[in-house]
């Protein structure tokens, strides 16, 4: 994992560990290798997750929860087609930080 940036603890991502199964799911399909593995999964490395909500999906025992959406790849689009920068709106009240 080396030449990408992460911001530090905005990840909404949770595990309650004594609801694992053990199964390893999770391990396997998070594309930031966020979890590690030791009899059951940990978070590792939280602040690489994306939110995809891939892990969640797939945690037959509802141990991960996370807000999954769309995030930066809405604002790419939304600022194609209005031909700005790109923008999620999420600071637009100018109470929050904008992520864009
Ligand atoms: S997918 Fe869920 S049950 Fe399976 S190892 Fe990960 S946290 Fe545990
Ligand atoms: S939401 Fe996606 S990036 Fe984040 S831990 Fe789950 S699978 Fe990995």
């Amino acid at each position: 994992m080396t030449g990408l940036m992460y911001l530090k603890g905005v990840s909404t991502l949770k595990l309650e560990n004594d609801k694992c199964n053990s199964c390893g799911m999770c391990v396997t399909v998070c594309p930031h290798a966020v979890f590690s593995f030791q009899k059951k999964a940990l978070i590792a490395y939280g602040d690489r997750c994306m939110e995809c909500g891939a892990c969640q999906q797939n945690c037959s025992a509802g141990a991960i929860t996370v807000n999954a959406g769309v995030g930066c790849a809405a604002a790419v689009i939304s600022g194609m087609f209005s031909n700005s920068a790109p923008s999620c709106g999420c600071g637009d009240d100018k109470k929050t930080v904008n992520c864009c």
